[in-house]
Order: C-alpha cells, then structure tokens, then sequence
C-alpha cells in the first residue's frame, strides 16, 4: 500500500506553507476526481493538501455586475442559487447538469477548472461568459487560462480562490451529454456581452475553444439563420467510442442553434 502525508490547513498562507514543504503534493478539493486517481495509481502524491477548512474559499457573492463563486463552491451550491438564477440562470442550469447528485454535493468549480478535463461543463461558461479566474497570486482572464488537456495557466503552487463571472445580458447552454458519465459529449454556451456575442464549446476538442465565426455572425445578427452557413471542421477534434469526430463538429452546430433558440424564446417571454 502506498503511503501519503494528509494536511487539513485552515488559511491559504497554510497551504502554500505545505506546498512548499512538500513540492509533489496536490491540492484536494471535492476529490471528484483526484480519489480515484490515486485509487488506479494514476496519481501518487506524497501528500495531500486537503481546502476543505478554508472558509473563505467558499459562497457565492452577487453584486456589481459580477458573479464571484468561491473556489470550493460545490456543484450543488451554485445549482440551488437563487441570487445566480436572477441574473446567470445558464450557470445554475449547468450547474445542475453535472453528473449525478453525489457528484454535484461533492465536486467544486476550482477543482473542476483546475481540473480542465476536455468534457467538463463549467470550462464553456468560464470561457463563454470572459470570466476572470482569481487565485492566490493573480488574476488570470477565462481566455488565457485554459492551455490544453488536462491542462491550465496555473503555475506549480498556484490555487485558484475565486471565479468571476460578468453578468451578461442573456446567456444559454446546450449540453449532449453522455448517457454513462454524464459528461458533455458537447456542450455549447453562448453569452450576449456588451462586448458582443461570445460562443464556447466544451467536449468536442481536447480543451475548451471559442468559434470565431458563430461570434461574428451572431454578433451582427442575433438569430439561429445566422449560424446556418457556418460549419465547424472535424480535423483535431476527439473521436473515441462515444463519438468520431464528424459527429461532435456536426453536434457544435446543432448545439449553438438550440442555445440561440433558448436565448429568443426567453426574451421574447420578458
Ligand atoms: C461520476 C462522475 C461524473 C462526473 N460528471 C461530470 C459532468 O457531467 N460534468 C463535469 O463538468 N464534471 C463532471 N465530473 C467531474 C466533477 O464534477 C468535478 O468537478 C471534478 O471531478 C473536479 O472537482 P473536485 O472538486 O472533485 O476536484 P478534485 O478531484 O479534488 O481535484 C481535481 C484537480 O484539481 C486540483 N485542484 C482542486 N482545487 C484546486 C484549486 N482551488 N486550485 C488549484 N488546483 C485545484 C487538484 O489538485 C486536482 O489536481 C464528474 C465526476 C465523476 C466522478
């Protein structure tokens, strides 16, 4: 059996301290998905440094035009808010998309962003809203945080405290999930910015990506017509048993429409 040292710090300055001290330990936060990593062995620390204690990483604030969600924030939290579903009500629904109820009162948004698996969900609203990530040592905005695979702008000891979220002025998200994991298989969010329309898509590539000309297009014109001539390519994105490529590139497109739909149909209801 391997062996870890277990550390349960209650302030930040704690963490960095057993950070420091023991350079191969990993930060556990809903442990979602770093338990049973290092039940397949996929992940031996020498030790783990548990938030859970760090009050302050925790709640939700609303006010200024801005959402802030504590890094330890659990799935269902953000899920059952009634202040975020006044202005955001795509993340709570996202939120509520995730996995299964264990899953949601266990999971967080630092561990998930942190995390970056290429079918995560809240990746598409952080980098569909322009969220700005705040951790311990900067703020990092949504387009710049997100690098690849599995991987983020996040420098060894960095922690993610908080995640910023701008109010936009209607936003959707449309989720094809896998009926086993309850993972997007794609999930497309799209948000009306001041700054315009920004489009993301989770699920179809190796990490979280913006599509350009759906931005333009809808930018110009908010209407599902204008997404009609715009294909997505399949070159680079996932194939695997649950879907080939062509099938994710075909599904962004159908996905993009239904959340511009959702966006109308609830405008034309206000
Ligand atoms: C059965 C199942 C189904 C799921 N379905 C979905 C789904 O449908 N959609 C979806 O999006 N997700 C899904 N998930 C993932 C889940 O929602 C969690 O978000 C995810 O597992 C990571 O969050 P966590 O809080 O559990 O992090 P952990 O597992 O504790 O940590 C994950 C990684 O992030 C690092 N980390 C954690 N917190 C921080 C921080 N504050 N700063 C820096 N690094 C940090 C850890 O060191 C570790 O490397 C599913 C998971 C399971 C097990």
């Amino acid at each position: 059996m391997r062996t870890f040292d277990y550390h349960r710090p209650a302030s930040l300055t704690e963490v960095s301290a057993a950070l420091k001290a023991t350079p191969d330990a990993r930060l556990l936060a809903g442990g979602m998905t770093l338990i049973p990593a290092l039940k397949l062995r996929l992940a031996t620390p020498q030790a783990l440094v548990d938030l859970s204690a760090i009050a302050d990483l925790r709640g939700i604030r609303v006010g200024g035009g801005v959402v802030t969600v504590g890094a330890m924030t659990r799935h269902a939290e953000l899920e059952r808010s009634a202040e975020v579903r006044a202005v955001i009500p795509a993340l709570t629904d996202l939120a509520g998309s995730i996995g299964d109820p264990q899953v949601r009162n266990r999971g967080t948004i630092g561990g998930s962003i942190a995390n970056n698996d290429p079918s995560a969900d809240y990746p598409a609203a952080v980098l569909g809203l322009g969220a700005t990530i705040t951790t311990n040592q900067r703020s990092i905005p949504a387009d710049d945080f997100f690098t690849g695979m599995f991987d983020t702008a996040l420098k060894p000891g960095e922690i993610v405290t908080a995640v910023n979220f701008p109010v936009p002025s209607a936003a959707a998200y449309e989720k094809f999930r896998s009926p086993a994991s309850r993972y997007a298989l794609v999930g497309v969010f799209v948000a009306r910015t001041p700054k315009g329309v920004r489009v993301a898509v989770t699920g179809a590539g190796p990490c979280v990506f913006r599509v350009p000309a759906m931005e333009t297009a809808l930018t110009e014109k908010f209407a599902v017509e204008a997404l009609a001539s715009i294909r997505t390519p399949a070159d680079g994105l996932n194939s695997d048993m649950h879907a080939d490529a062509q099938y994710r590139a075909h599904l962004v497109g159908v996905l993009a429409r239904r959340a511009v739909e959702s966006m109308l149909a609830a405008a034309a209801k206000r």
